[in-house]
């Protein structure tokens, strides 16, 4: 056996599996994913409510420790089904109208004079969500706006605790929270400043246990951008959004030539 035999399957190559997605998005027939219409991944009525509505807010991470955070959009109506579609349904020909809203809160968060050399860290889907997607959406976001990421986070090892291997149902809440996403970095970034990016904010809880992470490993959090923000609901996020106009001046993101290079 080869050591490509025993490959988990989705490491079989992100991108390959990406190209694949691209492809079949290509030869098969597709309805606009805001409003169903024919042979439109996405139609013009649809495409333009992907204009930015960007809004900023503080993320408290912790008692005395606040983020500034960016949302290019409203997770609603147009921009809540492009971004249900590329993350469940495998429609990444989406990312490229959605790089509108994910490019206006970058604009935001690295309009910050401390985020000028910051470097760009998408936070990953769960494991069990690569395994059922095979790409991770932020990343394939941020890439397909020409953008250079760092991978800094990467996955806690599975959770092997009582309840593992049960279905999601017969699983309690408390054993699925336990269970939620603690990215570990795996990068060197003690001393470096950082852009967290993720593709939606609801509570924010992602976000900050992806800052405590990377602040552990001596990364200085300058900011966090997300393409959309869940409209605020009672009991559902404690983030004050304040609508702004869209900057005018496009801010220097990193970017490069190559977009298929991490
Ligand atoms: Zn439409």
């Amino acid at each position: 056996m080869t050591s490509s035999e025993m490959r988990p399957r989705w490491s079989l190559g992100v991108r390959a599996r990406e190209a694949l997605l691209d492809v079949a998005a290509l030869v098969a027939p597709v309805d606009c994913a805001g409003c169903g219409a024919h042979d439109r991944a996405l139609c013009p009525p649809c495409a333009a409510q992907l204009a930015p509505a960007p809004r900023t807010a503080l993320l408290e991470v912790a008692p005395g420790w606040s983020i500034p955070l960016a949302a290019g959009t409203l997770y609603d109506g147009v921009a809540r089904a492009a971004i249900l579609a590329l993350k469940e349904e495998g429609r990444t020909e989406l990312a490229r109208p959605l790089r509108l809203p994910l490019l206006a809160a970058l604009d935001l968060a690295y309009a910050h004079p401390a985020a000028r050399a910051a470097l760009l860290v998408p936070v990953p889907g769960s494991r069990a969500a690569l395994g059922r997607r095979g790409f991770q959406p932020v990343e394939l976001l941020a890439r397909r706006a020409g953008l250079a990421v760092t991978r800094a986070l990467e996955l806690a090892a599975e959770h092997a605790g009582p309840g593992a291997g049960s279905s999601q149902k017969q699983r309690s809440l408390a054993a699925r929270t336990a269970e939620r996403r603690e990215p570990l970095v795996t990068r060197e970034v003690r001393g470096r400043a950082v852009v967290l990016l993720d593709d939606v904010v609801t509570s924010g809880a992602t976000l900050r246990a992806a800052a405590r992470a990377l602040r552990a490993a001596g990364a200085e959090i300058v900011g966090a951008a997300a393409v959309a923000a869940t409209p605020r609901r009672i009991g559902e996020s404690a983030i004050r959004w304040h609508s702004i106009a869209a900057v005018s001046e496009p801010i220097a993101v990193p970017s490069h030539t190559d977009p298929e290079r991490p």
